[in-house]
């Protein structure tokens, strides 16, 4: 096979959650969440709370988080996220079982709130939303600026599992060339303080088609990462995009090298790190061997409830996904964060897409696919009944035919070849129903 697979782009977009939210669209309606809570399981739900602030915006960073907060902006913002939980909560109400699986500190950068905000944010989680923190998986995300002592000890002793840390290379020039510049010292003296707190899970997350990032180069940054002994690794394609600060820039070498030069960047990053004693969990993420599983896999939850709080969070019934406004611009990001801090009546989902039963079917492939482990067929008519060679026997046989399907699976499992799993971002996109393909089309990025 050549190195790039003639007209399908390896690097599209990643699908981290299906429909993506710029298909997303005011609500009309604005259904009151009680009333879509009512009959859905909620007894292993997930809690996902958004903290929308950095530092500084790095170059690659299309997510929901602005830079700074001034005027106490981050009290107001929780005092917001605590109206929204205790709104929420009453929403799922008491005549069925609420119980959290799983939770989840997210952004921007959750290490930006102070060691006492993060107390009270860990607060919110338990005392109102009834999630108990110590009990259940608890992943944080940090940054190396912003992971210090004593925000890591308030999360380590409200019960976090796994510490995720974006460190993209450790190589200062690439960290400048992609608008990241931060120092080699200040990312190792961050990882020792994790270490340090012993929570059991370390991510480390690399970055590779940065500018003038080269195999060598790239092999000192996983060799750094690999020093640490890291539990996880996630690896991400650098993409450009609109309304970024690379957006702005743009690479120097044509979209089609650029696309070799990842793909050889993958290709060696995944033999790396398979040879020195981790397993593939999907494209992205790598889990050592020896690792307990104790964070979110690289996997939505196919069939459990999602509680987001924040005002980039989502949160998944099985018929509505919703959310608030979404933006990548820092004004409307900025305004966004501004009318969540003033709203007062978070009964309501606002902005949102129905997910029906081709939808939910398509969900469902996509997300099992995209793991290295395959789909069992099983899982599939269980849920849905037939099988997916019926529904998308046309994208699976086109899938076949560029050999991105495991054709030496054992039967009954639908498995991506190494190839098909290097292709993942191109490969997903091509899933997605012409219904969300429209909406995310029509959608004007802001
Ligand atoms: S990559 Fe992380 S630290 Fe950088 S701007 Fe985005 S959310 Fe913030």
């Amino acid at each position: 096979m050549s190195a790039v697979t003639e007209a399908v782009r390896p690097y599209t977009s990643y699908v981290y959650a299906y429909p993506h939210k710029t298909a997303y669209r005011p609500l009309p309606d604005r259904p009151a969440l009680a009333g879509l809570w009512a009959d859905e399981p909620k007894d292993a739900l997930s809690l996902y709370a958004h903290i929308p602030f950095c530092e500084v915006r790095c170059g690659f960073c299309n997510l929901f988080t602005r830079i700074g907060a001034p005027d106490e902006l981050t009290t107001r913002y929780l005092d917001a996220l605590d109206r929204q939980a205790t709104a929420v909560r009453e929403a799922l109400g008491d005549a069925a079982p609420v119980r959290f699986a799983t939770a989840a500190f997210g952004g921007g950068t959750p290490t930006f709130l102070t060691a006492a905000e993060l107390e009270r944010l860990c607060d919110i989680a338990e005392r109102r939303m009834g999630a108990d923190l110590r009990a259940v998986p608890l992943s944080v995300e940090t940054s190396p600026s912003t992971a210090t002592a004593d925000r890591l000890a308030v999360l380590a002793e409200r019960g976090a599992t796994r510490l995720s840390i974006g460190v993209q290379s450790f190589v200062e020039a690439e960290a400048r060339a992609a608008v990241r510049p931060q120092r080699r010292a200040e990312v190792e003296a961050a990882l020792g303080r994790i270490r340090d707190t012993g929570v059991p899970v370390l991510n480390i997350d690399l970055i590779y088609g940065i500018d003038g990032q080269t195999e060598a180069s790239w092999r000192r940054s996983l060799d750094a990462a690999l020093v640490w002994r890291p539990e996880e690794l996630y690896l991400y394609p650098l993409y450009v995009r609109p309304l970024t600060g690379l957006g702005r820039k743009g690479p120097a070498e044509s979209d089609r090298e650029w696309d070799e030069r990842r793909l050889r960047l993958y290709r060696h990053g995944r033999d790396h790190l398979l040879a020195r004693g981790y397993e593939q969990v999907s494209m992205r993420m790598f889990r050592r061997a020896d690792a307990p599983a104790l964070g979110p896999d690289d996997h939505a939850c196919q069939t459990d409830g999602m509680i987001g709080l924040g005002c980039g969070a989502r949160s998944y019934t099985s018929r509505l996904h919703y959310s608030f406004d979404y933006a990548v611009g820092m004004p409307e990001i900025r305004s966004i964060i501004d009318t969540y801090t003033g709203t007062r009546d978070f009964s309501r989902a606002e902005v949102g897409r129905r997910v029906d039963a081709g939808e939910a079917r398509r969900r469902h492939l996509l997300q099992s696919l995209l793991q290295a482990a395959g789909m069992p067929l099983a899982d599939y008519a269980a849920r849905f009944g037939g099988s997916p060679f019926d529904d998308f026997g046309a994208e699976l046989a086109r899938f076949e035919e560029r050999g991105w399907l495991d054709t030496g699976a054992p039967a009954g499992l639908l498995r991506l070849s190494p190839e098909g799993l290097a292709h993942s971002d191109g490969l997903g996109p091509e899933l997605f129903s012409p219904a969300v393909r429209a909406a995310m089309a029509a959608y004007e990025a802001k």
